[in-house]
């Protein structure tokens, strides 16, 4: 049965999309053109813009979940229409009202987790530095150059921790005066915001916050486009700024002061992944792609939809925790066009997306035909 939203949260809807649903979305449709889930599944953001407009948005349906917050959508809009801002809108009515679909059930472990824990990834809070054993990484301190920040992914998960210990090993080999907080460090918030939990998601950022200023933080290296998006553009709300840098960012700045020495030679071919977040929602799309062509012997093949055109892994809203069948995931779809390129190395330069594309990889059987990296593992091999 169809759920109509309150009056007051109606109200909200119009309010975020800062009217623009109401005026201006005049149901061209251009939106759907674009939209990844066009290629797998039937979703159509017309349709809900539209209902939100007049408040007859369903908050029981799986469509308001199936949004990954991509952005390619308010980019083709003629109408500056505000689709991201009304679908996290809507979660945030159903996260309210508790109203969660099958797919979405996920969800409630990974908010206790993270209320708990700092992490979604049901660990314990006391082991979120075990992926530096071994490394010798210190604990940061005020006066040290940079903090590290690796983020949850980085922290616990198996394949992740390879992108960490890369990055460290090049922090490293640069000479860069660097720290991590370990324990004291908490999730960024940037997912779970985009599901609708705002108060989880304040809650960590101010967490983070409070840890930052207690410890001198005043430069952030992160492997995450999620944590850059949200400490550069969502943590002001807070009234901070801190500085912050993506690691791909970081390694082409450490090579070009001449502080990083590329010596082996890769004979690879590759291609480059932009991440949503990275790329989309923030225009880094050039400092990844220049760090990789100053490794010797690499091949860069581009795929017809990079850059701004990139296609979405599916990992971002907070669709990373929602269970995606088979024959919907977009990770699939990039996958093909990497191996139809030429690349035997899809590179990338975030957690989701390298998460998705090594499922992809395994489910589709495509291990022996190329390899998921990021780009830190790719300049580190080349040192
Ligand atoms: Fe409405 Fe913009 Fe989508 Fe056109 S592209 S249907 S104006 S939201």
């Amino acid at each position: 049965m169809e759920t109509v939203a309150p009056y007051k949260e109606i109200i909200e809807i119009i309010k975020v999309s800062g009217g623009d649903a109401a005026k201006f979305c005049f149901q061209c449709g251009l939106c759907d053109t674009v939209c990844p889930w066009n290629r797998v599944g039937n979703f159509s953001m017309r349709k809900l813009i539209r209902q939100a407009t007049f408040g007859l948005s369903d908050i029981e349906s799986e469509d308001i979940w199936r949004c990954t917050t991509c952005g390619r959508c308010p980019q083709q809009c003629p109408r500056d229409v505000r689709q991201i801002e009304t679908v996290v809108s809507l979660r945030r009515i159903a996260t309210e009202y508790g109203v969660f679909p099958t797919s979405v059930k996920p969800l409630r472990t990974v908010s206790a987790s993270l209320a708990g824990e700092g992490n979604p990834l049901n660990e314990d809070r006391g082991k979120r530095a075990e992926w530096a054993k071994g490394l010798s990484v210190k604990t940061f301190t005020e006066g040290m150059e940079i903090l590290y920040f690796p983020g949850c992914y980085p922290s616990y998960d198996p394949r992740l921790k390879k992108v960490a210990r890369a990055t460290v090993n090049i922090l490293t080999k640069a000479g860069v005066d660097f720290g991590i907080l370990g324990a004291k460090e908490n999730c960024c918030g940037e997912s779970i915001r985009k599901t609708g939990d705002e108060e989880l998601f304040k809650r960590l950022a101010k967490e983070n916050i409070r840890t930052f200023i207690d410890n001198g933080v005043k430069k952030i290296l992160v492997s995450s486009p999620h944590c850059y998006h949200t400490f550069r553009n969502e943590y002001p709300e807070f009234m901070v700024n801190f500085e912050v840098v993506h690691s791909s960012q970081y390694v082409f700045e450490l090579i070009n002061a001449g502080r990083l020495e590329l010596t082996k030679e890769c004979r690879r071919k590759i291609t480059y992944h932009d991440p949503c977040y990275l790329g989309r929602h923030n225009g880094i799309y050039d400092e990844p792609r220049e760090a990789l062509k100053k490794i010797s012997g690499l091949e860069l093949y581009e795929m017809s939809e990079s850059r701004v055109d990139s296609l979405c892994c599916g990992g971002g809203g907070g669709r990373i925790w929602m269970e995606t069948p088979k024959g919907e995931r977009f990770s699939d779809l990039r996958l093909e066009q990497a191996i139809n390129v030429g690349a035997e190395v899809l590179v990338t330069s975030c957690p989701y997306c390298i998460a998705n594309f090594e499922d992809s990889r395994l489910t589709l059987g495509l291990d022996e035909k190329i390899e998921i990296k990021d780009v830190t593992e790719m300049i580190q091999e080349a040192l």
